[in-house]
């Protein structure tokens, strides 16, 4: 067994195992584990003993969980877009292939919490061979997004089956892994993965971190690997209230990870899942951070924030408005410093 296995099996599950929590809490939050479970690895409990409460929220148990009566069980309606079991066909031409049921640390935001790291979720050979044949006889899909749960929790050896079995697909012509492991488990990218992952490009992963804290040597090492193995690499974020919602966190993380080499891609309003209504913050608060970054820090590191409309809608982008009047002699709108422009471009026609 190789040495990320053996600190994923050291992970705690329950939490009366959480140093400096009072035995009644743990016993309450006991509860929440039997409804969502919790897995923490000694990777990221040790971070989150440096750090404090932006991570200890992040995957810790809260009781909040119990009580949310405003979110519902799948908001982005997957399960009915699914027409083989974990497979969710949205978009025409890309699907979300779910093919691991765990992951490194179980998020207590996650928009899958309904299913993901529980019993309910099966994936076994024949849900993949189901998902694999359905994009064999579905050509519109010329992109295949790998997800889960974690792909990365697969071993290489199941991870590569899938790849494999994709690139025999000629009408799939890019592969996306989504993946927390560079930041939850980041010794679990090790130099035998990349040997794997290199062999079918072209392969993009997209990565989730949501915290300066997380931007660790570790990490940093991970993405190395990662990008050395010319493997393009985007992020992922969620915005979750008492984590990162605030402009200076947000700007230092995503300029980390542009020195990590990965590109900020999405920066997401926490969906309306249920157990989740504590992580919510306005749509405002969101679009505030957006302007305190445009134009002042590298484009570069700029996200697109978006919410994924509920039902199943798709991510709609959420921009700052820049554009103060229009009409047919001009355009008038603020720049980054809230100074006054004008284009003088008719507006219609
Ligand atoms: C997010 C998502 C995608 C990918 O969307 P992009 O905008 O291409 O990143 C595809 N399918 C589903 C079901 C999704 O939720
Ligand atoms: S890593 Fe992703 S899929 Fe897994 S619990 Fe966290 S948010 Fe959910």
């Amino acid at each position: 067994m190789t040495t990320w296995q053996n600190i994923l099996k050291k992970s705690i599950t329950t939490p009366d195992r959480l140093s400096g929590l009072p035995r009644a809490e743990s016993i309450r939050l006991a509860e929440v584990c039997r409804t969502y479970p919790m897995r923490i690895n000694p990777y990221y409990l040790e971070l989150i003993q440096k750090t404090g409460r932006p991570l200890w929220r992040q995957a810790v148990p809260d009781m909040l969980e119990l009580s949310d009566t405003a979110g519902v069980e799948d908001p982005l309606d997957e399960e009915n877009l699914s027409p083989v079991p974990n497979l969710v066909h949205k978009y025409p031409d890309r699907v979300l292939f779910l093919v691991c049921s765990e992951c490194a640390v179980y998020c207590r935001f996650c928009t899958r919490k309904r299913k993901v790291g529980r019993p309910e979720m099966v994936i076994s050979d024949t849900t993949i061979d189901q998902g694999l044949a359905y994009i064999r006889k579905t050509p519109a899909v010329r992109e295949v997004l790998l997800s889960g749960g974690d792909p990365l929790l697969l071993s290489d050896h199941r991870l590569e089956r899938i790849l494999a079995a994709l690139a025999a697909i000629p009408t799939v012509e890019t592969v996306r892994i989504g993946t927390r492991v560079p930041c939850t488990l980041p010794m679990r990218i090790t130099p035998e993965l990349v040997t794997v992952l290199r062999k079918y490009h072209p392969l993009y992963i997209n990565t989730h971190f949501n915290h300066p804290a997380e931007l660790t040597p570790e990490a940093k090492q991970a993405c190395a690997l990662l990008a050395d193995s010319g493997i393009p690499m985007g992020n992922q974020t969620v915005l979750l209230k008492g984590v990162n919602d605030e402009p200076g966190i947000m700007q230092e993380l995503f300029l980390g990870l542009l020195r990590f080499r990965v590109k900020p891609y999405y920066l997401f309003q926490a969906d309306l899942t249920r157990g989740t209504d504590h992580f919510r913050t306005p749509i405002a608060t969101g679009l505030a951070i957006m302007r305190s970054l445009i134009g002042r820090i590298s484009g570069m590191a700029v996200p697109t924030f978006a919410l994924d409309a509920p039902g199943g809608g798709g991510k709609i982008p959420l921009t700052p408005d820049y554009i103060t009047s229009q009409d047919n002699d001009c355009l008038k709108f603020v720049n980054y410093q809230g100074k006054t422009c004008v284009y003088p471009d008719c507006g219609i026609g």
